[in-house]
């Protein structure tokens, strides 16, 4: 069994389990590491930190090129350790998970040689923004997209000069471990990217706690994101938030219909709906309501549930025992508040060696309003509601009519209709006829209680920069 340690400085006293989700088996041991642990990562952060936020910006780059070809050379292995610790078909790791983690490196290396700042004259002297790192930054991420979330926030902070402490999920903590083994094989800079694994409670919050870490950039729950705002604030540190969310898809009677559920199938359960940006509640035009539930159902529940690493298998397990408890109370929750289960609703059987895995079938629910738990709360699995309306006012208010804010799709083709849409929608994110299609460039994150701030192109190379205004009498 592989054991992982947070670094080669410390003798490690505690170990967690790495739990394979579709089988159930311990597959690896990962340091629970400490706030000394994080203490010393600050220490040589802080070393390094004059050296690399001194190199040319182009130097700087090369470093990050160099680390996404390391890891494009080796994405099938990378992609087999990512489906092994979360449940993620092999596919989807293999396509598109660890290839977009090489593409954020790429295109932040882009970013440090493109990043500029403004200049302002002609009313008071003439003035010129200095955009300067922060120096030590902390990044902590999620279960759900390991390799793909983490090379997300690292990338940027690097990029623009800052040195790094992150922490991936105790979850699936394998890729970042891999990738950090890659830093030593092409011989990255000593100190400028340091990884710490371990538990939330301890390595997360010593790192925002820490007054080393001038800033910290967090994807995850609300819940964990509203302790670290205020942790934050009673340091006035900055954070970023990328947090929970509860998406609707806004389909209209004229949407496009020969994409259309392909789309939706996906936007619902891929990665058994364990992305914040799914849609988990189903608005339909009244009129089309009758048609779409029929296709939808016999799509849906077309695709295998299965082992992550056969061909074939569309839909794997959720990623832990805690997390399938948490998906089925949910189920037990929506039967009582008298939803009908018109899809899925219950556990998978896989036979042979993914017998004990954490499967739950697509699942599809009607009869609920918009006001009750089950469409108010994030579930975070293959549960999707569907839901009425007859016009664009009540598409609209149904659509807003939740605490949270990150993502929602449009679909029609009704093109004024589409604008207006967009523009109603509290979303951070809106996507129409289309989901999940992202420009690296674009900014990324929510409103309400899905989030504070924006990732994404130059909006990170912002947050990982202070601004310092000069000005020359002139
Ligand atoms: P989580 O909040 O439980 O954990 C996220 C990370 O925070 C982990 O690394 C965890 O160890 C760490 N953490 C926990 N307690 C901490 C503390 N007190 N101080 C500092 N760090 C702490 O979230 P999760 O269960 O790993 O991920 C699922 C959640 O992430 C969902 O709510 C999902 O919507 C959200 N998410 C959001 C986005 C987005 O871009 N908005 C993207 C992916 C996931």
């Amino acid at each position: 069994m592989k054991r992982i340690a947070y670094s080669e400085l410390n003798a490690v006293e505690h170990w967690l389990d790495v739990i394979d989700p579709a089988t159930t088996d311990v597959i690896a041991k990962v340091s629970a590491g400490t706030a000394h642990d994080v203490d010393v990562s600050v220490r040589r952060a802080q070393a390094a930190f004059p050296t690399w936020s001194k190199l040319p910006n182009a130097e700087r780059a090369r470093w990050l090129e160099k680390l996404a070809d390391a890891l494009e050379a080796r994405i099938p292995e990378f992609a087999e350790a990512e489906t092994r610790d979360t449940g993620k078909p092999l596919w989807l790791t293999r396509e598109i998970e660890i290839p977009r983690a090489v593409a954020n490196l790429r295109f932040f290396a882009h970013a440090a040689t493109q990043f500029a700042s403004e200049s302002h004259h002609g009313q008071a002297g003439l003035n010129y923004t200095l955009r300067q790192p922060q120096g030590v930054v902390g990044v902590i991420s999620p279960w759900n997209m390991p390799l793909l979330l983490f090379t997300w926030k690292l990338a940027p902070a690097l990029a623009a000069g800052n040195c790094v402490i992150a922490k991936p999920s105790e979850v699936t903590p394998l890729t970042a471990q891999m990738l950090a083994e890659l830093t030593h094989d092409i011989d990255f800079p000593e100190g400028v990217l340091n990884i710490v694994h371990g538990l939330g409670q301890t390595v997360g919050q010593a790192m925002v706690d820490h007054p080393g870490i001038k800033a910290i950039s967090f994807t995850g729950s609300t819940a964990v994101g509203q302790r670290i705002a205020q942790s934050c604030a009673r340091q006035l540190k900055k954070c970023s938030l990328e947090l929970g969310g509860k998406n609707a898809a806004l389909i209209f009677a004229d949407a496009p219909k020969h994409t259309l559920y392909e789309h939706i199938v996906r936007a619902a359960f891929q990665n058994t709906g364990q992305i914040c940006l799914c849609g988990s509640r189903l608005l339909v035009e009244r009129r089309f309501y009758d048609e779409f539930r029929e296709t939808f159902i016999a799509r849906a529940t077309h695709h295998l549930v299965g082992d992550p690493l056969a061909e074939g298998t569309y839909f794997g397990p959720l990623v832990s025992q805690a997390h399938f408890d948490k998906v089925m109370s949910y189920l037990d929750l929506a039967r009582d508040e008298g939803a009908r289960i018109v899809a899925g609703g219950q556990r998978v059987d896989i036979p042979g060696r993914c017998a004990k895995g954490w499967f739950v079938a697509p699942t599809i629910l009607e009869g609920l309003g918009p006001s009750c738990r089950t469409n108010q709360e994030e579930i975070f699995g293959p549960i999707v509601t569907l839901q009425a309306f007859d016009d664009e006012d009540e598409a609209l208010a149904m659509a807003n009519a939740t605490p949270y804010g990150l993502s929602a799709s449009v679909w029609t083709e009704h093109l004024s209709r589409a604008h207006r849409m967009a523009a109603g929608i509290d979303a951070g994110i809106v996507w129409i006829n289309t989901w999940m299609q992202r420009d690296l460039r674009t900014p990324f994150g929510g409103m309400k209680q899905s989030g504070l701030g924006r990732e994404g192109g130059l909006e990170a190379m912002r947050f990982f920069t202070e601004p310092k205004n000069v000005c020359i009498g002139v």
